[in-house]
């Protein structure tokens, strides 16, 4: 696998040691970690394309796709996808020449079945995966997905405790009427989070049991940039 060369114009604040990396980037935890935050900061700094599942199927969705419309009310409903269809999507989308450096996975495994499953198409093609748990204090992780608002016109996101809006329920840019998106009504969050629990949590004994790099960064308390920094700091040190 070629190396991935850290871009420094645009994070000039970052530790400066070592400037490659040689791994598929898995950020791991649970629904409302940071994975997508942190995925789209590493995306841009490492140049490498950021992989979420949630926002692939989100697009079938949206684009009515067939598979759309097989997963849109597991979605809806905060159940996982079936294996084989996160699995057959993932594949195809690191085969494409833009992954070739190195990618990030947002949302990926989530089942030991996804895990076995990428470890096989990784062998094939990468050298290994490194995989980064954004650990996250429970209280905070349901203050954050129960808090979270969006405005229907501009999809800016807002969070009542962390991130209010200047008015309260209403979008700074638009002025519309903020909405609690169908993913993050309560009963939704539950399952959501179960989910995790049952399924995804367990996966990190199967890394560990595997021998995989897996480092654990906690992601409860510090402003983003300050955990894109540690996080950031430990892809360097490898
Ligand atoms: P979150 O991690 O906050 O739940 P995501 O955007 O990652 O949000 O996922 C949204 C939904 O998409 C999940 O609840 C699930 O229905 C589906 N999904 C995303 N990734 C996977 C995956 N790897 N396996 C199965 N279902 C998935």
């Amino acid at each position: 696998m070629q190396k991935v060369r850290v871009r420094t114009e645009q994070t000039s604040q970052i530790p400066n040691s070592k400037s490659q990396i040689r791994s598929a980037l898995v950020l791991f935890g649970s629904p409302g970690s940071g994975k997508g935050t942190q995925s789209k900061l590493l995306a841009k700094a490492l140049s490498i394309p950021q992989i979420s599942t949630g926002d692939m199927l989100r697009e079938h969705v949206r684009q009515g796709s067939v598979m759309g419309s097989a997963v849109e009310a597991k979605l809806k409903a905060g159940i996982l996808v079936k294996d084989e269809v996160v699995n057959r999507l993932v594949e195809k989308r690191i085969s494409q020449p833009d992954c070739a450096r190195g990618f990030i996975l947002d949302g990926y495994p989530r089942t030991r079945a996804q895990a076995e499953a990428l470890c096989g198409m990784l062998a094939a093609n990468y050298t290994s995966e490194l995989v980064i748990h954004l650990v996250v204090d429970y209280n905070v992780i349901i203050a954050r997905l129960t808090g979270r608002r969006q405005c229907p016109v501009c999809g800016t996101l807002y969070n009542v405790a962390s991130k209010p809006p200047k008015v309260p329920g209403v979008c700074d840019l638009e002025g519309a009427q903020l909405i609690v998106r169908e993913d993050d009504r309560e009963e939704v969050i539950r399952h959501r989070l179960e989910a995790y629990e049952q399924q995804t949590r367990p996966l990190l004994d199967y890394f560990r049991e595997e021998g995989k790099r897996l480092y654990e960064v906690d992601a409860s308390y510090d402003p983003p940039e300050a955990v894109f920094r540690k996080v950031l700091a430990l892809i360097q040190k490898q």
